[in-house]
């Protein structure tokens, strides 16, 4: 595979949060890097603050859309003559329980993370098998994927999905020289646009505690007792797509600091 400072990223979701996080790390290692996110003014923001528009460029992409998901992934080929990485991490999380999930819930979180993640994982497949030099399509899903918790139906089940979509995928992109797998963060409360847009709220009551102790009551449950930051989901994508890693594909890796058995 090619160096990682010679590759080019596109990132959904990548104005706030985990996202922004994997896109100042894939600039830093020397990659380019678009910013796809609903917002255009966020995304163009977080691209100015990662570096100059030879390195990084904001454009605005909500991954539900067909056209829009096609006209981000062109604007990596126009901005930077390629595309190598693909991160599927736009999400939002209404955290509701069975019995308060609507119909219109339901198909909002399914849309935008099972439907968004197949329409970027798609066109991006398109892309790569098209240039014939491989590359790396990642999922950030969650460890909501694997283990089930009370009051997020919907957005776990989403990410379930998304975690079959990385076999599924790896299994058919394989030939292509293209890796597919996911990550499964848990507990990343600080910088999370989903915790302070009202998660946080919501998993305090169902804990118990004050929404400013989230962060201290997610890193007392793991097993390493720290918090997890968007900086440690950047540097599980950074190894995923470096080139020692070469030979590992539909492979989902927890960062959620250890997760007790019971
Ligand atoms: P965040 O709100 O900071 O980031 C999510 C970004 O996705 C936002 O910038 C938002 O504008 C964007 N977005 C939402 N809908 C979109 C759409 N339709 N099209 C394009 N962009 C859209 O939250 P975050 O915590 O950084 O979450 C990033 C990802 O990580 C999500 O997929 C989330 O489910 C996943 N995740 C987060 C945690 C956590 O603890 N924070 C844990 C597991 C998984």
């Amino acid at each position: 595979p090619k160096p990682l400072a010679t590759r080019i990223a596109l990132v959904t979701g990548a104005a706030s949060g985990i996202g922004k996080a994997i896109a100042t790390r894939l600039a830093a290692e020397g990659a380019c890097v678009v910013i796809a996110d609903l917002d255009l003014e966020k995304a163009q923001a977080a691209a100015a603050e990662i570096g100059s528009t030879d390195v990084a460029v904001g454009v605005q992409a909500n991954v539900v859309d067909e056209a829009q998901v096609q006209a981000s992934i062109d604007a990596a080929l126009l901005a930077f003559g390629g595309l190598d990485i693909v991160v599927n991490n736009a999400g939002l999380s209404l955290s509701k329980s069975l019995l308060e999930t609507t119909v219109a819930d339901w198909d909002l979180q399914h849309n935008v993370m099972a439907k968004g993640s197949f329409l970027v994982s798609r066109a991006a497949a398109r892309a790569l098998i098209d240039q014939k030099m491989g590359g790396d399509i990642i999922y950030i899903s969650s460890k909501n994927s694997v283990f089930a918790g009370p009051n997020n139906i919907a957005y776990s089940a989403t990410k379930a999905d998304q975690a079959h979509q990385v076999r599924l995928l790896a299994a058919e992109l394989g030939e292509h020289g293209v890796k597919v797998n996911g990550i499964n963060p848990d507990g990343v409360v600080r910088g999370s646009g989903i915790f302070a847009g009202g998660w946080g709220a919501k998993r305090a009551a169902v804990y118990g505690v004050p929404e400013e102790e989230l962060g201290a009551y997610y890193a007392q449950r793991t097993l390493l007792k720290r918090e997890v930051l968007p900086e440690n989901v950047a540097n599980a994508v950074f190894v995923l797509c470096s080139s020692d890693l070469s030979h590992t594909t539909g492979l989902h890796i927890p960062v959620d600091a250890g997760v007790a058995a019971a």
